[in-house]
């Protein structure tokens, strides 16, 4: 044995002691060493990303390996691709060639065709998150990479994922797309483990040219080397310059049982946010689903079914769907605001998000929090806070009840109904811009819900 060869297996050795063999298998099967001139190894891996990996976790095996063989202290030189004159003429060169004219593995999409952008309603909440998908779907990879967006249950992340996918395939019919949950990935990752297959399951996934990846917050609390797997194929396709979309349901800075590592790469692109609909978008979102559906809905039944669900775009649905069943049964045309309450009853009582909230509970809510009697909001002094809890006071009777504007209006010392609306949509453009009036309208919610 050369000294090379007898520092190479060394290290081999040693780091076979050190990592689990899926670790090895994957990190360090692959590499090679190409040269040691003077006091400088130069190593051969077979992709970028695993640098980081070799420095945090191989670099003492190395050190010691060349301690032992060579008596000194050697750097480290990594190099992605077969050196010109390396005198390793091995195999490896020509396998890794072939692999690259090999037909690459089909994709599995994973998409569903319903989930589009032209059926996705726009609205103040998902505006954002809504603009940096299309702009994705326009422009892979060289606009935010990666785009992760997050936000609450049943507000259209994996609607937004799915339109990106399908837009995608419309633009560029050959684009390697996948959609797939990241509880899937991992479970995907094991089984191929299990089955000695990693080389299809690294083939498929780095192949991508657009990777949309569901509810990462579920790789929380995984095995390190799962979550391993995860980020050595981000940093693939990243480094390749290929798109990845990552959803979730809190934001980077929440994902405490992620490594940090990964969070910070979910940091290098865009974040943005999806926060419940509004009332108005809930009414647009309603309109726009029942416009498929056989039945007359009302203006004043959309308007009553947006106030009983306020925050959640799959309780919507979900009424729509009882509603339909009810008047299919009964034989009816069009749904009345009764047809509606009932159809919903049941979907109402086991949901805790159901609001059945009396204007005199959001008027006692709003004066505790402002310290402003009752009375003095159903007056009409125009004293600063006061004006302030009142029009916050109709704005939340608006949002969260059922109220017609007229009966609002009288629940306040008899106003006139202009008045609420006036109120409900000075609060409703504050809240857009006023981050703490926003707070405190969601802390005076949270003790109404
Ligand atoms: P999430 O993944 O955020 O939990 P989903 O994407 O599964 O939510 O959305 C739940 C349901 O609500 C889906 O059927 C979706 O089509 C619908 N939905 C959510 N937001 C919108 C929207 N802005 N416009 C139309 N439908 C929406
Ligand atoms: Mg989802």
């Amino acid at each position: 044995m050369t000294k090379e060869e007898q520092f190479w297996s060394r290290f081999l050795e040693l780091a076979q002691l050190q990592l689990k063999d899926s670790a090895y298998d994957f990190f360090v099967a692959d590499s090679k060493l190409v040269k040691v001139d003077g006091d400088t190894a130069t190593i051969y891996l077979d992709g970028n990303y695993k640098e980081l990996f070799w420095e945090t976790n191989l670099k003492n095996a190395l050190i010691t390996a060349g301690f032992e063989i060579y008596n000194t202290d050697l750097k480290f030189h990594f190099v992605f691709e077969d050196l010109p004159n390396s005198h390793h003429k091995d195999s490896r060169n020509s396998s890794l060639s072939s692999s690259a004219t090999e037909p690459l593995p089909k994709i599995e999409t994973g998409l569903k065709a319903k989930y589009t952008f032209d059926n996705f309603v726009q609205g103040d909440g998902n505006i954002w998150a809504k603009a940096a998908a299309l702009a994705v779907s326009e422009n892979l990879a060289t606009t935010y990479n990666p785009l992760f967006i997050y936000g609450g249950p049943g507000l259209g992340k994996t609607h937004l994922l799915n339109a990106i996918g399908n837009q995608i395939l419309e633009n560029i019919p050959n684009a390697r797309v996948k959609y797939v949950p990241a509880e899937t990935f991992i479970n995907e990752f094991l089984e191929h483990l299990r089955l000695g297959e990693m080389k299809t399951f690294k083939n498929t996934y780095r192949s991508l040219d657009l990777l949309l990846i569901d509810d990462i917050q579920s790789l929380g609390g995984k095995k390190v080397t799962t979550q391993e797997e995860f980020f050595n194929t981000f940093n693939a396709l990243h480094s390749d310059n290929k798109q990845i979309v990552l959803t979730s349901d809190r934001s980077p800075d929440h994902l405490d049982s992620l490594e940090e590592r990964l969070v910070t790469r979910f940091k290098w692109g865009l974040t943005q946010n999806i926060t419940p609909p509004d009332f108005e978008t809930r009414i647009a979102i309603l309109r726009n689903k029942s416009e498929d559906l056989d039945y007359i809905f009302p203006n004043d039944t959309l308007e009553y079914l947006a106030g009983q669900f306020d925050s959640n775009v799959r309780d919507l649905e979900g009424a729509l769907n009882d509603i339909s069943l009810m008047a299919k049964v009964k034989k009816l045309k069009e749904i009345t605001i009764d047809v509606a309450a009932e159809a919903i009853r049941a979907r109402k009582n086991d949901n805790t998000q159901m609001l059945v909230i009396p204007i005199e509970k959001i008027q006692d809510a709003v004066g505790a929090f402002y310290g402003v009697s009752v009375k003095e909001m159903k007056g009409s002094r125009r004293v600063q806070n006061i004006v302030l809890a009142r029009q916050v006071a109709m704005y939340l009777s608006r949002e969260m009840t059922d109220n017609s504007l007229p009966r609002i209006g009288k629940e306040f010392g008899g106003k006139d109904h202009t008045t609420v609306i006036h109120a409900y949509e000075k609060i409703k453009s504050m809240v857009e811009t006023d981050d703490n009036l926003r707070l405190e309208i969601q802390s005076i919610k949270k003790k109404l819900n």
